[in-house]
């Protein structure tokens, strides 16, 4: 099989590159802008299953060019962080509105089988009861959100007016090893490591749920092989955990109290809490998380423990006024 993988130089999308790689059998065409979260060093330096282009999903000639031949398409690319959307969103519009456009139109072009269309929970907006099913309505407060909403809708309807064969997932928060160190797993891991403060929002109520990496590009590939054209699936399966109580498990790992806890002023339009029901994914096809949040969590402390040379280059020195939080 050829797939053919935009962004998959950022954290999910390379997580996801390399399970192909390592399973065998696909040749895998990577297009990615390598914008500050997009890393090169995400992805094996050589492997013969494996080209690399970098390039912007805006490109409707380059995606002219690259597409055809491919039997498959999974749309990772995306402005991703919640804090940079409030500060300018044009390029969230940009890329996750009009690229997704761009490359949807080149799909149906190039008459490609499949496409995965990868989006968040975060298009549902704040759930402070229960779960959203995957026919809710769309409710975005940030203007990620909002941009990832534009996107998602776009996909169906490319469905519902041409037909193209795409697949919507909306996954909760990610957390693994490779996740760009501004969003607050790896952030505060790094900053800990670092003798610095962690920055918790307001009160650090506001409430996600946590999957990890592995798990949501397994359940990407289900999608991919099973899932049905015109579909959305909810995914998730980790806990659900308050921003405070992530931080006292953080905290704790890495052998630190709670005084290393600075508070600082909410995010503006705070969602406070995501919540899927990913029963659909379950039932429809056979998704099961496989791994535990403790075991995760304390892998991926050692992962940026063993890993310095990764992230030092790509930490700032922390705005103390800021805090962070995982874009999804
Ligand atoms: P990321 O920011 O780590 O990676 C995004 C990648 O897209 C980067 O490699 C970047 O260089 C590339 N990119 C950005 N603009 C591009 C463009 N115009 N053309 C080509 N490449 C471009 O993001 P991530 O956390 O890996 O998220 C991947 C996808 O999964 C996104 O669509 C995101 O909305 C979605 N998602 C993320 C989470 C999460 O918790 N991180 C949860 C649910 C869904």
């Amino acid at each position: 099989m050829k797939i053919f993988v935009t962004g998959g130089a950022g954290f999910i999308g390379s997580h996801f590159v390399r399970r192909l790689l390592a399973a065998g059998g696909s040749e895998v065409t990577v297009l990615d802008k390598l914008t500050y979260a997009g890393n090169r060093a995400n992805l094996p330096k050589e492997d013969p299953q494996l080209r690399f282009v970098r390039g912007d999903i805006n490109d409707g000639a380059l995606l002219a060019e690259l597409l055809p031949g491919h039997d498959a398409v999974v749309h990772f690319a995306a402005e991703s962080h919640v804090d940079r959307s409030l500060s300018g969103a044009s390029d969230f519009v940009l890329t996750n509105v009009l690229g997704s456009q761009v490359l949807f139109d080149a799909c149906l072009k190039a008459r490609v089988e499949r496409v995965v269309h990868v989006s968040t929970d975060e298009v549902y907006g704040s759930v402070p009861e229960g779960s959203s099913l995957e026919g809710d309505p769309l409710l975005p407060n940030s203007p990620y959100a909002a941009s990832k909403a534009g996107g998602d809708l776009l996909a169906r309807s490319y469905f519902q007016s041409h037909r193209l064969p795409v697949v919507i997932t909306r996954c909760s928060n990610n957390y693994g090893p490779y996740q760009y160190p501004e969003k607050v797993i790896p952030l505060f891991i790094t900053n800990l490591l670092t003798g610095k403060q962690v920055p918790v929002y307001g009160d650090g109520r506001n409430v996600r749920h946590w999957l990890h990496v592995d798990d949501h590009c397994r359940a990407i590939e289900l999608a991919l092989e099973k899932g049905t054209p015109g579909e959305i699936y909810n995914i998730a399966g980790g806990p659900e955990l308050s921003n405070l109580d992530l931080t006292m498990r953080i905290l704790e790992l890495c052998g630190a109290d709670e005084r290393r806890i600075q508070y600082v002023t909410d995010r503006k339009g705070h969602d406070l809490r995501y919540s899927v029901d990913y029963s659909r994914i379950t039932e429809e096809l056979g998704y099961q998380p496989q791994k535990s949040f403790d075991e995760g969590l304390a892998e991926v402390i050692d992962w940026y423990r063993d890993n310095q040379w990764w992230w030092a280059p790509q930490t700032q020195p922390v705005d103390p006024a800021a805090g962070a939080e995982q874009a999804g």
